[in-house]
């Protein structure tokens, strides 16, 4: 009988972890791989964090890289990513991921392991048609269902410590807490938690629009009833001029990520 291999799509998050850990609880760690996509920017604490899941599931850990981070494939491509056209996820994550599994896997035995959880649920049907032909699985949209603060606490009772952007305030653990799809109130906490971190992607954006000559920046401003790029130079004056405040109301401040996912 042919065993059956499971290859985790895993960001380094609580959430693809604790998919690969219901996983290996299952099917044992020889059958499971951990497949990671380094940004080349994310957060330190994901490297140590992805060395301590492996570490712990006893599962394999392969790390591949386009070799670019987002912003040198912004100028490369000459577009800034965003909420509708985030080509960072596809040619650095998703692309280079599903690239990875055609050619060492074979879809009539490996099944592909997602960490799409149960609030995410709506968007497993089309993931699901994507990946076809790989068979394709989500353990935490599968009792019991954990909201995020659970997943924290499961990561800590496994013995691990989790990835630091979260107690910082982030919702996911991707490129180092800057995101394309992320909304003003992401990069407002990125600026208080890790100004350098907000200053070095401030620079990057400002040689990026350089590079296309246009207007185009990751956010938009929708004030007025008009929408227009909104730099994040600009953000962080109006920070220092006491215009922008810091609030945390609603997940949609955010924006949402998926990365890897879709
Ligand atoms: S986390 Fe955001 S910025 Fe990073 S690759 Fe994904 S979509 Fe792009």
């Amino acid at each position: 009988m042919t065993t059956m291999r499971h290859i985790v799509m895993f960001s380094g998050g609580v959430g693809s972890f604790l998919a690969a850990a219901r996983t290996v609880d299952f099917y044992g760690p020889d059958a499971v791989t951990l497949l990671f996509a380094d940004t080349r920017i994310e957060d330190d604490d994901l490297y140590r964090f992805v060395d301590d899941a492996a570490d712990h599931l006893g599962a394999k850990l392969v790390t591949i890289a386009d070799g670019r981070t987002p912003w040198q494939l912004f100028a490369d491509v000459r577009m800034i990513g965003n909420t509708r056209a985030d080509i960072c996820s596809r040619v650095l994550k998703r692309d280079l991921m599903r690239r990875w599994i055609d050619d060492h896997a074979d879809p009539d035995d490996t099944t592909i392991v997602l960490g799409i959880d149960w609030t995410e649920h709506h968007r497993f049907d089309r993931v699901r048609h994507r990946w076809k032909p790989w068979t394709v699985t989500a353990p935490m949209c599968d009792p019991p269902l954990l909201d995020k603060p659970e997943m924290i606490a499961e990561v800590r009772r496994r013995g691990i410590e989790p990835p630091r952007l979260y107690q910082l305030g982030f919702p996911h653990n991707n490129c180092g807490g800057f995101c394309v799809k992320a909304g003003i109130g992401q990069f407002l906490l990125l600026l208080e938690k890790l100004p350098d971190r907000y200053r070095a992607h401030e620079a990057e954006e400002e040689r990026v629009r350089r590079i296309i000559g246009k207007d185009v920046a990751v956010l938009r401003d929708r004030r007025g009833g008009t929408t227009r790029p909104l730099t994040l130079a600009e953000l962080r004056r109006r920070v220092e001029a006491g215009g922008e405040q810091l609030t945390l109301d609603g997940i949609d401040e955010f924006g949402g990520c998926g990365c890897a996912i879709e």
